[in-house]
């Protein structure tokens, strides 16, 4: 691949898989043999802590990058459990919010500090934090796709035409080619009929913006980050990580489909 396909996985709640999905395919693409960027961009540090990252002994972060006070190249470590690499973040972060808006181009500064790394990878993965904020447009600027995890619940409807009014405006504005790449229906509990039934509404409306791979309910997603590694290295035998497996496999064959050869 000539340059990297790069993922804003985004979705403005909490607690519906973003931290896992990104920490997950990051593993996965590597393991597929991809080499892979992940960036933290969620003050909470969950997608560090995940990937056997301690957050509080992180001197710089993230956070330093988007303040222009270190470049990416320097702050990135390697996650040796996974074989990927990751820009890490911690509370430090919720302060650059505040911070950048005296900046200039303060929705810009994660794409620009990208841009002299990109070419290093096939597959670039930012975790956003779980709001539409000064953050997630960082996210959504130095973006190409966005990937959009949800559960399949109520109100997940109604959240979603949020993302997509933001989406479409970023694309008025700051930037154009941004494209959805997919959402991805995650803690999927087949038995639930209200699930079974947000599913197919998603697939109506959506169509192939839907990823085929479902991502089930499952334990051992939820059990990895306390190891602080991945659940496709953790317990690749495992539902959860078949799926996410199986997903970076369906990304794989639509970012070769979408790049001339
Ligand atoms: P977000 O980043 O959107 O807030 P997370 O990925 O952190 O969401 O997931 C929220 C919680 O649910 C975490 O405790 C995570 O371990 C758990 N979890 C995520 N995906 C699954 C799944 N498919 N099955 C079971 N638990 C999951
Ligand atoms: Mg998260």
């Amino acid at each position: 691949m000539s340059d990297a396909h790069v993922y804003a996985v985004v979705n403005q709640k909490g607690g519906v898989g973003k931290t896992t999905t990104s920490v997950n395919l990051a593993a996965a693409l590597a393991l597929a043999g991809q080499r892979t960027l992940l960036i933290d961009l969620d003050p909470q540090g969950n997608a560090t802590m995940g990937c056997g990252v301690d957050k509080r002994a992180a001197a710089r972060t993230v956070y330093h990058v988007l303040l222009g006070l270190g470049e990416i190249a320097n702050i990135r470590v390697r996650v040796e459990r996974g074989g990927f690499d990751l820009l890490p973040a911690n509370r430090e972060l919720a302060g650059a919010e505040v911070e950048l808006v005296d900046l200039e181009r303060r929705e810009s500064r994660l794409k620009s500090a990208l841009a002299s790394v990109r070419a290093e990878y096939d597959f670039v993965f930012i975790d956003c934090p779980p709001s539409l904020s000064l953050l997630t447009l960082n996210g959504l600027v130095a973006a190409q796709y966005v990937l959009i995890p949800m559960q399949c619940e109520y109100y997940a409807l109604e959240g979603l035409s949020d993302l997509v009014g933001t989406i479409k405006r970023m694309r008025a504005h700051l930037n154009p080619a941004l494209d959805i790449a997919g959402l991805v229906r995650t803690m999927y509990d087949a038995r639930n009929t209200l699930a079974q039934q947000v599913s197919a509404q998603l697939e109506e409306h959506f169509g192939d913006k839907v990823y085929r791979t479902i991502v089930p309910r499952n334990v051992r997603l939820a059990e990895a980050p306390s190891y602080g590694t991945p659940a496709v290295v953790w317990d690749a035998e495992s539902k959860g990580a078949q799926a996410y497996t199986e997903l970076a496999r369906e990304m794989l064959e639509r970012a070769t489909a979408a790049t001339p050869a």
